[in-house]
């Protein structure tokens, strides 16, 4: 039988650069021609496509603004952009400079960019224009294109420099190193940078600049349902992107979380799922969902990159705490979870340069002795039910999503006694010892370690909401009664760390780090900052993604006595489903992070 060819859309890369010639000009002139480079990427999946812009400027300074112009050659139309303001009338387009930077110096070079929609094919433009006057030159295009033929996969690299065409074919998979964010740098998804860059575009001044800088930070790519595989930019967008990105040997490490079993989020509303345990779930989870992203993952074209999986939030800790919901319990006595994840850690531990952390909550849920003991056994004995056992992680993730701080400066020792009392005893922290992710994280460390895991598994904090700065953040604690020191001392101001859902006063917390302490492989950003924890109002029953509203997100419920004490949620108001951009709650993210922006 003759395998069948299928020609996948997907990555298509192309780097066009022109220079101009040289300009005779008959008179001295103050305003002479501008000379130029422009430098423009394309990556692109079947109906869309972002590109990445370079301006050099060559010829004399300019102080008063620029503008870039072309003509694309199809029907390409701009949908958003970053770092200029775009403006498109038929084929034709203008970047022009955004207001805060006017200026480009002879030499200096402005990148920007924008994502755009197409059909048919997507040729790069021949011709750019600065501020009127061509560059011309010979361009220099670079297109990848993959092809799958029925379970082999091949990538093709073809660069033509004016004429030469050269084709390169890689093979074999990639290598596997100790700390995979060591040494790399982290994946920048464009989605989110677009949406950062124009929020902070329409903001301006000094709280513009602040946002902007967040957009230069890694933040992890969910495939939160089936369709994220494909839908969109894709995975295979995203890995295309990712080794663009990459340049000077220096490797990129991108994070990619696995959220998709059946019967998710089985405590709470806000992120469940498409999939049900009692309707074919983890077969489905299986085939439709592990099964392509692991072909994906695999393709010879990503072997140099570092992919970080982040394997299923929130599951098996759900399933040590929750088992009186009844879709927790469902998710346990039926095996989905332990054997969904078993699954998806052969299938990634297969792949050289996959790197598995699974999730392990966070010190307000499973700080307590009598809840790390249970954890530890569960997680252990779910790793050790692989092919490649205790292997087949590289590290944990703690914090995910969620807020708590990863050092309560304040607290460093929960023994300590005031007026009587150790502080762990006092009512915030209910005689939980672990106040602090570095303090519960180095601890769930070693206890793996003794249940059998080597000791070069590395710890993940997800940092990206836990900076808790502003104004209401303590410098020192103080107070005759335990319960008195710690509510004056605590970097954490929630209102009880049961709360989870798009917390107010919550900042920024610290940049991605790799090695940031012994043990720890990384501080990550694997919630990207200013994406929705829950919708705030109550809903009609679950959206197409199995969305709803978790009582949780909403400001005006005081929750009830397991969740968080009875206390008020501390969620914002106004916020919309689960995962999408939510402005008001990045603003108010930027405006408390910690350490400053
Ligand atoms: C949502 C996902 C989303 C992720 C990142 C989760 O709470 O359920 O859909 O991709 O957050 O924002």
């Amino acid at each position: 039988m003759r395998a069948k060819i299928l020609a996948r859309g997907g990555a298509v890369a192309a780097a066009l650069s022109l220079c101009s010639g040289l300009l005779i000009l008959a008179s001295t002139s103050a305003s002479a021609a501008p000379a130029c480079t422009v430098d423009y990427r394309i990556n692109q999946w079947d109906t869309g496509f972002t590109a990445d812009v370079t301006l050099k400027n060559l010829g004399d300074a300019i102080s008063e603004g620029w503008t870039l112009e072309w003509d694309f050659v199809g029907n390409q139309k701009v949908t958003n952009g970053w770092s200029a303001t775009y403006t498109q009338s038929g084929q034709h387009v203008s970047a022009k400079n955004p207001e805060w930077t006017p200026g480009l110096p002879t030499g200096g070079s402005a990148s920007f960019g924008f994502n755009a929609s197409y059909s048919g094919s997507n040729t790069a433009p021949t011709s750019f224009t600065l501020n009127g006057t061509v560059c011309n030159g010979g361009p220099t295009t670079t297109t990848t294109t993959t092809t799958t033929t029925t379970g082999t996969t091949t990538t093709t690299t073809t660069t033509t420099t004016t004429g030469t065409t050269t084709t390169t074919t890689t093979g074999n998979p990639g290598e596997h190193v100790a700390n995979p964010y060591s040494g790399a740098k982290g994946y920048l998804n464009p989605d989110y940078v677009a949406n950062v860059n124009s929020l902070a575009d329409s903001t301006g001044g000094t709280l513009g600049t602040a946002m902007r800088k967040v957009a230069q930070n890694s933040t992890a790519v969910w495939m939160d349902r089936i369709g994220a595989i494909t839908s969109g930019r894709g995975l295979t967008g995203h890995l295309d992107e990712a080794v663009r990105q990459a340049s000077g040997g220096t490797p990129v490490v991108i994070q990619v979380v696995i959220y998709d079993l059946p019967n998710r989020d089985c405590a709470a509303l806000a992120s469940n799922g498409e999939l049900q345990v009692g309707q074919n779930g983890l077969a489905r989870y299986k085939t439709e969902y592990i099964d392509p992203i692991a072909a994906i993952l695999a393709n010879s074209k990503y072997r140099d990159l570092r992919i970080v999986a982040i394997v299923e939030p929130d599951s098996l800790p759900n399933l040590v705490t929750n088992l009186g919901k009844s879709k927790c319990a469902e998710a346990s006595s039926s095996g989905a979870y332990v054997q969904g994840i078993q699954y998806a850690l052969n299938k990634l531990a297969a792949i050289p340069n996959v790197y598995n952390y699974l999730d392990i909550a966070h010190s307000g849920w499973l700080g307590w002795s009598s809840n790390m003991g249970p954890a530890v056994q569960l997680i252990a004995n779910t790793v050790k039910g692989t092919i490649k056992g205790v292997n087949s992680v590289d590290g944990f993730v703690s914090n995910l999503a969620n807020y708590t701080p990863t050092d309560e400066v304040n607290l460093p020792d929960p023994t300590y006694n005031v007026g009587g009392q150790p502080l762990q005893a006092a009512p915030y922290y209910q005689y939980n010892p672990h106040f602090d992710e570095a303090d519960y994280s180095t601890e769930m460390r070693a206890r793996f370690v003794s249940a059998g895991f080597s000791s070069g598994i590395g710890m993940l904090i997800d940092t990206s909401r836990n900076g808790w700065g502003g104004a209401n953040r303590p410098s020192g604690a103080g107070g005759s009664s335990a319960e008195a020191y710690v509510n004056s001392g605590r970097i954490d101001r929630r209102l009880h760390r049961g709360n989870w859902c798009n917390q107010s006063g919550a900042g920024i917390g610290a940049r991605p780090t790799a090695a940031p302490r012994t043990g720890f492989d990384a501080y990550v950003w694997i919630k990207p900052p200013g994406e929705s924890d829950g919708i705030a109002t109550k809903t009609d029953g679950p959206n197409e993604e199995g969305k709803q509203h978790d009582p949780m997100c909403d400001p005006s419920y005081r929750g009830d006595n397991q969740a968080n004490g009875g206390n008020l949620t501390g969620a914002l108001a106004n916020a919309p489903h689960a995962g999408s951009w939510f402005p008001a709650g990045f603003t108010a993210l930027v405006q408390n992070a910690y350490p400053a922006l």
